[in-house]
């Protein structure tokens, strides 16, 4: 017969699985807390470490950061070198798991005119991590969520892969919907002018093309010869508009905008960092669509 400790012991056990305590989950990125809250339901609490508005490029971990993960079941960082801390974490972190939720999706590689300043200067060539600005790839991203939320707590592998499906579908919606909306902006000025270099992603799926302005939101990075340089492209693109950022430099653009007779069109959100009805996935690539589609349809 068991001992009656441990019956106890199973008892507890049996009585904290069932009683539906959500999973704690932690995320080093908005977007990725988002996926987690998309996918998890009621079944998951998010931490979200970054926080609304915040930059994921600039996050670094503090000790009260470190104290949340540890409590957290796993860690969902975005992946492909984002996160340059991710080794040192995982070593600290130990038992708890850190998923690096892009990895498994392919890459685009960042291309040496493409760099920007939030980039470290050896970036060229290495996987450009914005891989959150393709829709397809967010609905893979979800199936990555789902299963490692499943390896976690099996008992609702059912409703993180139906969670997954359902917000599946919806971003095939977006998708459709983006492509139409997107359809009414002319061949030729199918151009992203953006103050970071973060739409590699969106502009291939999208069909656009970018025209990469280096060190554009560092405004100690543009000499006048990069200035000038930036100008005469912008000129020579035809576009009518370019495209500042949420917390991205918008004096310089200005100044560009003002040189190339071009008008600023609304910020775009590059990092998953809008707030109130821009935060999350959906309402960013809503509003990039939006944002593209008034600045350079035909009137
Ligand atoms: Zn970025």
């Amino acid at each position: 017969m068991a001992h009656p400790l441990i019956t106890a012991f199973f008892g507890y056990l049996t009585a904290a699985l069932c009683s539906g305590a959500p999973l704690q989950v932690a995320a080093l990125h908005p977007l990725m807390a988002d996926l987690a809250r998309q996918v998890g339901g009621a079944r998951v609490t998010v931490v979200d470490l970054v926080g609304e508005g915040g930059n994921p490029h600039r996050f670094e971990p503090r000790p009260g950061d470190l104290q949340r993960m540890q409590a957290s079941a796993m860690v969902l960082a975005a992946g492909k070198n984002l996160e340059p801390y991710l080794n040192r974490l995982k070593d600290t972190l130990q038992a708890v798991s850190v998923i690096e939720v892009g990895s498994t999706i392919p890459s685009l590689m960042v291309t040496k005119d493409a760099l920007h300043s939030d980039h470290p200067p050896d970036a060229a060539g290495t996987p450009d991590p914005h891989w959150w600005h393709g829709v397809e790839n967010m609905r893979r991203a979800a199936r990555v969520v789902a299963m490692a939320l499943a390896a976690k707590d099996p008992a609702g592998k059912a409703d993180y892969l139906a969670n997954a499906a359902a917000y599946g579908a919806r971003l095939e919606q977006l998708q459709r919907w983006a492509r139409g909306e997107l359809a009414k902006v002319p061949r030729a000025q199918r151009k992203l002018v953006t103050a970071h270099n973060a739409f590699a992603y969106f502009a291939r799926d999208f069909d656009f093309e970018l025209i990469a302005v280096a060190g554009l939101n560092d405004e100690q990075n543009n000499t006048p010869q990069e200035l000038a340089q930036t100008i005469e492209t912008v000129k020579k693109s035809g576009v009518k508009a370019i495209f500042p950022e949420f917390n991205a430099n918008a004096k310089v653009l200005q100044s560009i905008a003002t040189a190339t007779a071009t008008s600023l069109a609304t910020p775009l959100i590059a990092d998953g960092n809008g707030t109130g009805s821009n935060a999350g996935f959906e309402a960013m690539i809503r509003h990039n669509v939006n944002a593209i589609t008034q600045a350079l349809a035909a009137p």
